[in-house]
């Protein structure tokens, strides 16, 4: 038998999307010699098909459009959003530390002047950024510091010396990693095995996300022991259609701009300003999985082109919107019973109005924030949508210094964890753009400690 092949780096990341990308540039720049490895044919994972949505407080974009926010809102937010599951002292580090990720996206020249409320923030605070710039200027940062950056490379094992991490073996490449390795794999929404095990109730969702996002990080650190945090509250989104791309979603949310969501019944059946992880699994109880969301011509006037999750043009232009003149021409087409949606819409007036109560405690557009209007200004429309696995919120379990820690609590030496890989962070359910805020923060983080180490 002939000797694996072996490389000797200061440091390995596995896995190059935004947490793996910024790890290793920051490694890179600080003078450690450092292999990224990346199991499919090119970099960018779930970060590169992301809506490119980051949560961040205190920014000069909010100042700029006239939004007071404040860095102990952000986490009260982040703690009311996660129902008091997600771990404190995770959730401190980020907020903390979010200056690294603007410092990041400043160098970039990342940042759009988009700005909104969306799911879970009391406040406008996610922020549009330029997500394949910033990717791009990681990755050429990385190269231009000396970083060896490896394509089809799965990591398939990590390699031991005595109880430290020291490297790990791809195929028969092994690569010595003397400071430490670092795991930016991402999550499990691509593993069919680890989704029926951990939360068989989302069974329903579509797999989405990145192609190799199959949990490996989770399972080579659970060979060492490593404790996992969130797990059971991981959930789908809602909102994007059925027959989406892989390579471009259909998210939208036009329920937080005034839609209703009904079953094929033509029945409402939630809040529709909860999270769209609270949808997502809302949705999956009702009949085929499935719900509409019903607008006006009102709310299809606050579509956004090309803004993620907001842009109805591109969703006309793929000939995913349904539309018609009157509710009750909308809910033939959609094979309603004869009188259901326009009962439905009734009613929903009737609690905008304040004639009633809304039978579902709906306050605001998203969160309890933004006016109501009512849904009655033809044209009306209808986009079908479904519960998309886009992301996994849970994973191992880390120190705020992104260590991995054995179910005991104790440090696994010479490993690191950040992005998606890891769980802590949101509890029960999740603050939009706080998966790529965190992605690029504590992988910046797990750069620095390795560079300590
Ligand atoms: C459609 C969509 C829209 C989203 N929109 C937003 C948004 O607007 N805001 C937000 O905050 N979050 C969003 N998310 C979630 C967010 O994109 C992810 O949580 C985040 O990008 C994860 O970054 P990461 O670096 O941890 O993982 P990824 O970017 O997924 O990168 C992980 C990489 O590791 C590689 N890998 C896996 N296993 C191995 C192995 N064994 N060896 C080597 N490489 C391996 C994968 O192939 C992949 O390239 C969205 C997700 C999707 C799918």
């Amino acid at each position: 038998m002939t000797a694996p092949d072996a490389r000797s780096f200061d440091a390995i990341v596995v896995g190059g999307g935004l947490a793996g990308l910024a790890a290793t540039q920051r490694m890179a720049a600080s003078g450690l010699s450092v292999a990224l490895v990346e199991k499919r044919g090119r970099l960018g994972g779930s970060s590169a098909m992301s809506g490119g949505w980051f949560a961040l407080s205190g920014t000069a974009v909010q100042r700029r459009a006239g939004v007071e926010d404040a860095d102990d809102v952000f986490l009260s937010d982040m703690v009311a959003t996660g129902g008091g599951f997600a771990d404190p002292s995770l959730l401190d580090a980020l907020v903390a530390r979010q200056a690294q990720a603007v410092a990041a996206i400043d160098r970039a020249d990342a940042w759009t002047d988009e700005l909104k409320v969306s799911a879970g923030m009391t406040i406008a605070r996610a922020h549009l950024i330029r997500i394949g710039r910033l990717l791009a200027y990681l990755e050429r940062e990385a190269l231009a510091a000396g970083a060896v950056i490896l394509v089809d490379h799965p990591a398939e094992e990590l390699v031991m010396d005595g109880r430290r991490v020291a490297g790990i073996r791809s195929g028969r490449a092994v690569f010595a990693a003397d400071a430490g390795v670092v795991l930016t794999t991402g999550g499990f929404s691509r593993s069919r095995e680890l989704l029926d095990l951990f939360v068989p109730d989302q069974a329903g969702a579509m797999p989405y996300g990145g192609v190799g996002n199959t949990g490996d990080g989770i399972r080579l650190a659970w060979m060492l022991g490593a404790g996992l945090a969130d797990i059971g509250h991981v959930a789908g989104t809602y909102g994007q259609h059925p027959d989406a791309s892989d390579d471009e979603h259909e998210l939208l949310t036009a329920n937080y701009l005034g839609a209703i969501l009904v079953n094929a019944h033509g029945e409402r059946f939630t809040d529709e300003s909860e999270s769209y992880k609270v949808l997502g699994t809302a949705v999956l109880t009702q009949p085929s999985r499935m719900a509409f969301q019903i607008f006006d011509a009102g709310v299809r006037a606050r579509s956004k082109p090309g803004v993620p999750l907001s842009d109805m043009e591109r969703i006309e232009e793929l000939g995913h919107l349904v539309s018609a003149p009157t509710l009750s021409e909308l809910g033939h087409r959609l094979g309603m019973p004869p009188g259901a949606l326009e009962r439905t819409v009734e009613r929903y007036n009737d609690g905008v109005a304040g004639r009633a109560a809304d039978p579902f405690g709906r306050t605001g557009l998203v969160t309890g924030v933004g006016a109501l209007a009512p849904v009655d200004s033809g044209p009306f429309y209808a986009y079908p949508a479904v519960t998309a696995m886009t992301s996994t919120y849970g994973g191992l379990s880390v120190a705020p210094d992104t260590s991995v820690t054995r179910i005991d609590g104790t440090r696994i030496e010479g490993l690191s964890a950040a992005g998606e890989v890891v769980g802590g962070f949101h509890g029960a359910s999740y603050m939009t753009g706080t998966a790529l805020t965190k992605a690029l923060v504590f992988g910046i983080e797990a750069a620095d400690r390795t560079a300590a180490a």
